[in-house]
C-alpha cells in the first residue's frame, strides 16, 4: 500500500518524525518533491538528526530509501548526508536514486544567492539551495536528468554550452559576476556520475513492481499545502509541488494507488520565510511560544533561523486538509502548549469587515486578520501518555474542537519528539 506524509502548512509541522514512526512498518520510502531546501528533524536510538534530503525511513536497515524524479537532487548534500548519518553510527543506507531525477548544479546555488541579493528587501527568503533556479531551468528544459550523465561527451558539451549562453549573460550583465565555463560545468557532471553510477534505477518501474508485490510504500513530501505554488500563498511559496496528488508524478506512480494521505499538522503554527500568516504573533508571547515549541524551540533544521511562530489556524489547515486530500490527520507537538493558561485559535478571518471561513487568495490574505476563539489550557506535562483517554480534558477539548473545525479525522496525537510518543485515537 502506498501512504503520503504531507504538509497541511507552512512546513515544520513534524512530517520527518510522523515519517520515521510509520517507516517501521514500511518497505520503501520516497522522497518525490523538493531538495536540500528544508530540513526534517528527528529523535530516535541513534540520537538527534537534521536531515534534508535523505527521506526519514533511512534508520532502518529494513528500508529502501529513494530519492525520486521530482526532486531537485543536491548530489554533494546527498553523499554529505549519508556520511553524516554514517558517523554517527546508523548503518549505511540502502539507497536508490531515480535516473529521471535533476541535478542541482552549482550554478543554481550561485544565481539563488545573487538574486536574493538584488531583490534586497523584497526577496524570497530563500534558503539559497539554488531550488527556485533549478526548477526554472527543469521546466525551461535547460536542467540536467541523471540519465544524460551518461550521453556521449560531445552531445553533453554541446548542451552545456547552450545553456551557459543564457547564463553567462546574466551573470556578466545583471550580477557583473565571473562567467562558468563549459569544462568547468563538465567536470561538476562527471564527479556526480561518479558518486552516483552505483544508486542509479529505474524508479517507477521498481516502484511498479513493488507495488504489485504489496509492498508498503511511504511518499514524504516537503513543505505544506501553504507553500505549494498553485494552491499556497503565491508568490511567497516553493518551487515544486508539496501535495499528495504530486507524489504520483515525483515518484513515479499510478495516483490511484495512493490509498492513504497522512496530513501533518502542528497543535499551533510556524513559518520560515517570509509570506502571509494570518494568525501569527509577535514581541513576548511569540518569543515565549518560540522557546516552548518544536524540539529545543521553533529554530529551521536548515538555517537556524527562528521561525515566526502564531496560533493554530483552522481556516488554512481545513483549507489544508482539503487539498492534501487528507484521509488521516497527525495532530502534532501538542505537549508544547502545557505551558498557556488559555490558548487562542484562529476560527475565522476578517477581510474588508466581512467574516471568511474559506482560505482565500493572496490577494485578499494580505487584509486578513484573525479571529480568535480562546480555548483553557491544562497547564501540564503530557509527554508519556499513550492512551487518548489519559490527556487532561482541556488537551482532548483542545484536539476535538479543531478536529471539528478541520472537518477531517484526527487520527494521531504527538505528544513528544520520539518515535514512541505517539497517541493513536
Ligand atoms: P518537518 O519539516 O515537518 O519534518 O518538521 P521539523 O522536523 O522541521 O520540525 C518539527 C520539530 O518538532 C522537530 O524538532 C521535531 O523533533 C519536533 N517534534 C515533532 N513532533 C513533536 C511532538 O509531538 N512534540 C514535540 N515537543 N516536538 C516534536
Ligand atoms: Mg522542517
Amino acid at each position: 500500500m502506498v501512504t503520503a506524509v504531507v504538509g497541511v502548512n507552512w512546513g515544520d509541522e513534524g512530517k520527518g518524525k510522523i515519517t520515521d514512526m510509520l517507516a517501521e512498518n514500511a518497505d520503501i520510502i520516497v522522497r518525490f518533491q523538493g531538495g536540500a531546501n528544508a530540513g526534517h528533524t528527528i529523535k530516535n536510538s541513534y540520537g538527534k538528526f537534521a536531515l534534508h534530503t535523505l527521506p526519514s525511513g533511512v534508520f532502518y536497515d529494513h528500508t529502501t530509501s529513494i530519492i525520486g524524479n521530482g526532486v531537485a537532487l543536491d548530489v554533494k548534500k546527498l553523499f554529505n548526508e549519508i556520511k553524516s548519518i554514517e558517523e554517527k553510527g546508523v548503518p549505511t543506507p540502502k539507497i536508490l536514486v531515480s535516473d529521471r531525477a535533476q541535478m542541482v548544479m552549482p550554478y543554481h546555488v550561485l544565481f539563488d544567492s545573487l538574486e536574493e541579493a538584488r531583490l534586497a528587501g523584497a526577496s524570497f527568503g530563500s534558503t539559497k539551495s539554488g531550488i527556485a533556479p533549478f526548477y526554472s531551468d527543469k521546466y525551461a528544459k535547460i536542467g540536467f536528468q541523471v540519465s544524460e550523465l551518461f550521453e556521449e561527451e560531445s552531445e553533453l558539451r554541446a548542451k552545456i554550452e547552450r545553456v551557459l549562453a543564457q547564463k553567462n549573460v546574466l551573470l556578466r550583465e545583471l550580477y557583473h559576476q565571473p562567467e562558468i565555463t563549459v569544462d568547468e560545468v563538465y567536470n561538476t557532471l562527471m564527479e556526480y556520475k561518479e558518486m552516483l553510477e552505483p544508486y542509479i534505477c529505474d524508479v517507477s518501474a521498481f516502484l511498479w513492481n513493488a507495488v504489485q508485490e504489496g509492498k508498503n510504500i511511504l511518499l514524504e513530501g516537503q513543505l505544506g499545502s501553504m507553500k505549494d505554488p498553485d494552491h499556497g500563498i503565491y508568490p511567497m511559496v516553493t518551487s515544486s509541488s508539496t501535495l499528495a496528488g504530486y507524489g504520483a508524478i515525483g515518484a513515479g506512480l499510478p495516483p490511484y494507488e495512493i490509498k492513504k494521505i497522512v496530513a501533518v499538522t502542528k497543535a499551533y503554527s510556524s513559518a520560515v520565510g517570509a509570506g502571509e500568516f494570518v494568525s501569527e504573533i509577535f514581541g513576548d508571547e511569540a518569543e515565549q511560544l518560540r522557546r516552548n515549541g518544536g524540539d529545543g524551540g521553533e529554530y529551521g533544521a536548515t538555517t537556524g533561523r527562528p521561525r515566526r511562530v502564531g496560533w493554530y489556524d483552522c481556516v488554512a489547515s481545513r483549507y489544508g486538509c482539503r487539498i492534501q486530500g487528507a484521509t488521516d490527520v497527525a495532530f502534532t507537538v501538542l505537549d508544547a502548549l502545557g505551558y498557556l493558561d488559555e490558548i487562542p485559535v484562529c476560527v475565522g478571518y476578517e477581510i474588508d469587515g466581512k467574516e471568511v471561513h474559506d482560505f482565500p487568495t493572496t490577494t485578499l490574505l494580505k487584509k486578513a486578520k484573525p479571529i480568535l476563539k480562546v480555548m483553557p489550557g491544562w497547564k501540564c506535562d503530557i509527554r508519556g501518555i499513550r492512551e487518548y483517554k489519559d490527556l487532561p480534558e482541556n488537551a482532548r477539548k483542545y484536539v476535538e474542537f479543531i478536529e471539528q473545525e478541520i472537518g477531517f479525522p484526527i487520527t494521531m496525537v504527538s505528544n513528544g519528539p520520539g518515535r514512541e510518543d505517539i497517541i493513536y485515537r
